[in-house]
């Protein structure tokens, strides 16, 4: 174990054995190697230029095509499970509410964010369309062949909602449009509502107002990052990537005006480096935008920058967790809570019974994103293991049972209560 120094300056114990928390100066990136000038911007898949047909499933020993968007988007392994496009079951779920959709380029991201599967620096080791992204494959399918088997029965869908995610490309502002149309035009935003999860780099006001007008439901910043330096270090200029915390922040305060009250909302991914304190501040903040928070625990992405760094300990992701959730939906201020040195939440400025209360309900530690139909505060978007094996669950894509909720106890230290 060895000593090392967070943000603030203090001297904490680094602990890969999982009995501490990521701290700054443990979780460095690498630096991304040079591709290629032949490698580069999806040379090698628009020069064989082989046209799609249906389906493309990654990995799968067949060359990839050439599909771009709006005609085609990927999907997450989930989704195209639910959609009966993939074989396959997944643990404890019967389908996920979610139906999230990735914009797709031979080019790929043109970003290079150093805990992602789909950042740029990958492109001699692997076509976009079969890079890995929070930890699945993302399947490649006909926009139109998507919306054909939703509308076929939209109130049976088990999809309480849509995303489009965007990409950092020059195209993918107009074909966020093209792809947000070709769903509203056969399916009612109002009975399977769209969020869209934005690429701020290359976008501008009226881009947020026109994916309003043109009928999205909630809009989301993937700042991911939770303080600037982690930003410049993840996704700025440490990784030479594109991205600033400032443009980013211009973009979530527009869609704050545009959207409104509980319609607009930031990721941020713990485990990265930032203090506990830091993370819960940018919580506490967005609330008080009157926004939420949309949270996903750190872990090591096969291929990206980070794949050599530790997942967050699961004592560090529980108390954030749980922290975020009376902050976001508890009425509990970050003003109450107490830290330690280090910022680890030492006290949830809540009476014990209370305390009790939200942990038992179990909805605390569920997967964080955009609401679906069951309540205000259970995601749609349940990106089932997107952010853990499911050996070891950091967002539960499920109501926790007792055995779960044994065991985050456990983690969180806080023993079970008897009558
Ligand atoms: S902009 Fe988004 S998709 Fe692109 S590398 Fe960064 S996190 Fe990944």
């Amino acid at each position: 174990m060895s000593c090392i120094k967070n943000t603030s300056g203090t001297t904490v114990e680094a602990t890969p054995d999982g009995l501490g928390f990521n701290a700054f100066t443990a979780m460095q990136p690498r630096p991304p190697a040079r591709t290629p000038q032949e490698l580069r911007n999806g040379r090698r898949v628009k020069d064989a230029d082989l046209p799609p047909a249906g389906v493309y499933l990654p990995n799968n020993n067949v060359l990839t095509p050439h599909m771009r968007s709006p005609e085609y988007v990927q999907l997450s392994t989930a989704a195209a499970m639910t959609l009966g496009l993939m074989p396959g079951k997944m643990h404890r779920c019967g389908c996920t509410r979610c139906l999230n959709l990735l914009l797709t380029y031979p080019e790929g991201c043109r970003a290079n964010c150093a805990y992602c599967g789909l950042a740029r620096h990958r492109e001699a080791e692997r076509d976009y369309a079969d890079r890995n992204f929070i930890r699945v494959d993302w399947p490649a399918v006909p926009m139109e062949q998507v919306v054909d088997i939703v509308a076929r029965d939209v109130a049976a869908s088990p999809f309480h909602r849509m995303c489009i995610s965007m990409i950092t490309h020059p195209r993918s502002d107009e074909d966020t449009v093209s792809v947000l149309k070709a769903w509203t035009a056969r399916i009612d935003p109002g009975a399977i509502p769209v969020s869209i999860l934005s690429n701020p780099t290359t976008m501008t006001g009226d881009d947020v107002r026109r994916l309003r007008d043109l009928g999205a439901d909630i809009f989301t910043v993937a700042l991911d990052a939770a303080t600037p330096a982690l930003f410049d270090r993840t996704r700025g200029k440490g990784v030479q990537s594109p991205h600033k915390w400032q443009k980013y922040w211009e973009i979530l305060l527009e869609a704050r005006n545009v959207f409104g009250p509980q319609k607009f909302g930031a990721h941020i991914i713990i485990g990265m480096g930032e203090t506990e304190y830091e993370a819960l501040e940018l919580v506490q903040r967005l609330v008080d935008l009157g926004g939420h928070s949309h949270m996903f625990c750190f872990f090591p992405e096969q291929g990206s920058l980070m794949d050599h760094l530790p997942a967050t300990p699961r004592d560090q992701w529980r108390r954030v967790q749980l922290a975020r959730y009376l902050i976001d939906y508890a009425g509990v201020r970050l003003e109450q809570m107490s830290f330690d040195e280090h910022g680890r939440v030492s006290d949830y400025g809540l009476p014990a019974s209370e305390l009790d209360a939200v942990i038992d309900d179990g909805v605390a530690f569920r997967t964080s994103g955009c609401p679906g139909k069951f309540r205000d505060d259970v995601s749609a978007c349940d990106r089932p293991y997107g952010d853990s094996p499911p050996s070891n669950i950091a967002s539960y894509p499920f109501q926790p049972n007792r055995t779960d909720l044994r065991r985050i106890r456990r983690q969180l230290a806080i023993p079970v209560v008897r009558a």
